[in-house]
This record gives C-alpha cells, sequence and structure tokens, in this order.
C-alpha cells in the first residue's frame, strides 16, 4: 500500500524516530592493577535531528562512552557490554569489519584536535576526496566537485584553491572546518563531536558551533555534542547528560537542567564556568578534589569526597538515578539541590567544620550568566 502521509507527516515520524537506544553501556579496561570501569551502566536514547549534550570533566568516562558508541575502542584490554541500537541494528559484538561500513556513511566523528585528525602529509582536498571515494560511487572529477561544495558549504574562503593546501597552510579554524567537512562527506546519520572547540579560541569556537548546529539542521542529523564545558552546550543541545565516574548522574532538557539541577555535581560544574560579571582577578571556582579511582572508587555516591552536602547515607548507599517532577529530568542523589533535605545537609555539614567547596548562593548567579 502507497505512503499517503503529506510531506509534513512524514518529516515528524522521520524526527520521531529513535535513532540510537543505549542500555546499560559498560566499558571496562583490564590492567595491571585490576579493572578501569570507564563506562559503568549508561542509558539513554535520541531521536533523530536531536543534540546530547554529553558534560562531565577529564576523565568521567565521556570520550569513551562516545567512542564506545561507534566501537572505537578496539585496545585488547576493553571490553564494552550492554547494547547499543542504531537504528534497530546491535552494535555491540559487531566485528571492526562490518563497523567500518558504518563509520563515514552513518557516523562521524570530530576529534578535538584538527592537527592530529588530519595527516599533515596529504593535501585537505585529497583526504576529503579519499574518503568519499572509499565510501560513495563517485568518480575523481565527481569528488572533486563534491570535496569544493563541502568546502564551501563549512565557510572556507577559495575553496577551489584551499583544497590543494596542505593543513599547516591553514589556521586551526579552517583545519576544525576541514574535519567537519570530512565527518560530513558522505551524509552520517548520526555526528559525534568531541570536544570540537577546546583547542580554539573562543570566537573561532563560536563559529564552529554555529556551522555545525546549522548543518545538523540542514541535514537532520542526530548529534552527540561531548564537552567539559556546560556553557558549550547551553543553548544549542536539546538533552544534557551529565557524567561523573562514568555513569550519567543526571540528565534533563537542556532548560530544566539548566534552572532546576539537582545534583550537585551539575551544580559544581555551573559554578566552574567563568563569569563575565566577575570582577578582574576574580579567583575561578573550581571543583575541589580530583575525579574518583576507576579501579577502586569510593563506596557509596562516588561524588563523596567532594560534595559539600554529604551525609553518612551517601557514603554506605549508592544513589540509583531517580526521576524527578519535570518531564524526562533524572538525577542520582540522596539530597538533591533546592530540597529541605539538601539545605539540612549542607548546614550540618557547615556547623561540623567540613572544608565546604560550594556555595548554594553561587548557583543562581551562574545560571543566569549560562541561560542569559
Ligand atoms: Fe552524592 Fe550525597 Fe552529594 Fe548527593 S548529596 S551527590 S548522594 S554525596
Amino acid at each position: 500500500m502507497s505512503d499517503t502521509s503529506s510531506p509534513i507527516d512524514q518529516t515528524a515520524a522521520m524526527l520521531n524516530e529513535p535513532v540510537l537506544v543505549v542500555k546499560d553501556l559498560k566499558t571496562h579496561f583490564a590492567v595491571a592493577a585490576g579493572s578501569v570501569k570507564a563506562v559503568d551502566g549508561v542509558s539513554f536514547s535520541i531521536n533523530r535531528g536531536r543534540t546530547l549534550g554529553i558534560v562531565g570533566e577529564s576523565g568521567s568516562g565521556k570520550t569513551v562512552l562516545a567512542r564506545s558508541i561507534m566501537g572505537l575502542n578496539v585496545a585488547s584490554n576493553a571490553t564494552t557490554t550492554g547494547s547499543v541500537l542504531y537504528r534497530g541494528r546491535e552494535l555491540v559484538g559487531t566485528p571492526p569489519k562490518e563497523m567500518k561500513e558504518l563509520w563515514g556513511s552513518e557516523m562521524a566523528m570530530v576529534f578535538q584536535d584538527p592537527m592530529t585528525s588530519l595527516n599533515p602529509v596529504v593535501k585537505v582536498g585529497r583526504q576529503l576526496t579519499e574518503h568519499m571515494r572509499a565510501h560513495l560511487d563517485y568518480s575523481k572529477t565527481e569528488a572533486r566537485h563534491s570535496a569544493i561544495e563541502l568546502l564551501r558549504s563549512v565557510r572556507i574562503p577559495e575553496p577551489e584553491a584551499r583544497f590543494d593546501n596542505y593543513p599547516h597552510e591553514m589556521s586551526g579554524g579552517m583545519r576544525q572546518r576541514v574535519c567537519i567537512a570530512i565527518a560530513l562527506a558522505c551524509g552520517p546519520m548520526v555526528l559525534f563531536a568531541d570536544e570540537p572547540t577546546t583547542a580554539l579560541d573562543v570566537t573561532v569556537q563560536h563559529q564552529i558551533l554555529n556551522l555545525m548546529a546549522q548543518q545538523q539542521r540542514d541535514r537532520h542529523m542526530t548529534m552527540i555534542l561531548v564537552t567539559h564545558d556546560l556553557g558549550v552546550v547551553a543553548g544549542r543541545a536539546d538533552e544534557i547528560a551529565v557524567m561523573y565516574a562514568g555513569k550519567v548522574v543526571e540528565k534533563a532538557p537542556t532548560g530544566p537542567l539548566f534552572t532546576n539541577m539537582r545534583h550537585p555535581y551539575t551544580e559544581a560544574l555551573f559554578r566552574s564556568i567563568p563569569k563575565t560579571s566577575q570582577a578582574a582577578h576574580t579567583r575561578l571556582a573550581a571543583i575541589a578534589g580530583r575525579p574518583p579511582d576507576l579501579i577502586e572508587p569510593p563506596q557509596g555516591c562516588k561524588f563523596s569526597p567532594r560534595c559539600p552536602y554529604a551525609q553518612e547515607r551517601c557514603r554506605d548507599e549508592e544513589p540509583e538515578l531517580q526521576i524527578a517532577t519535570d518531564p524526562g529530568h533524572a538525577f542520582a542523589c540522596h539530597f538533591p539541590v533546592g530540597t529541605e533535605e539538601n539545605r539540612r545537609a549542607y548546614e550540618s555539614n557547615l556547623a561540623a567544620g567540613l572544608p565546604q567547596t560550594l556555595a548554594v548562593a553561587g548557583r543562581m548567579q551562574a545560571t543566569e550568566e549560562v541561560t542569559g
């Protein structure tokens, strides 16, 4: 029977299609001292055309998570379990040879440092056309024409001339645009961007993020934006998952996460965003302590050694992800931010003279700064 639905209905149905469904994904690395639980039971799903921001400090597991979904953790000491369904197809356990068919044409990744992603001794045009010809049935002339159009679409000036440049003849921003062009070359359904702007200055950072957002809208791509910086995902991601010690500790649509954060680690990340209203030479807020040892993490809540609200219960019992009252919002904390229990926990720690690393008063100010 022919499909009689309107193009608008078809587009709406397409955008409701879950592209990735991740369930209880774990990636552990066997090392001499034990097992590093880099990703430890992550679940989420994301629809076509949506953007998920994955946020956390270095060592929180966000990059390993993205690489695990794409099947890029091929180290012999890595073990990935759980499930990653890509448009209904199970990827966990799929041999690398079969995964290679998906890389570029179905899923692509933009890495942090364009200088190490590009081959320094091959002209950028050839790097683009080789990638296209490996996945698409293009002649040399067709590939050249498409590559130049792609360079133009990512706003490389004079793309015909730049086609013959080596990476070192371009600026950092331009090189990252080339990496984006390579990632987009075969029309992937899912684009992973792992700290895509960390190596760039702030103005170029905005241009690159805007460019990726525009390309995503034009192509109805799903994007997973991995960053340590909550400011990068503010206003760009539809949803945010905050990771700590290999787990998602809070997940919510972007608006509610910024206005009604519940996990103390999310609050601490907010506070560490530099504020334009701060006087010059004001000391930047940092999260005290260090991310936990992932071989022998602390008992109970993994954030408890750094949390200003930690109580005995936190050190005994690991909190499960629980659903908040607002739709799509979940968090893993016994004394969530904004509750009476949280206020009492803070005051009892203060009275006990324990070092306080966060101030509740800083929360709303940080929220306003980020959400504008
Ligand atoms: Fe963890 Fe307790 Fe702090 Fe919540 S209040 S983050 S459960 S230590």
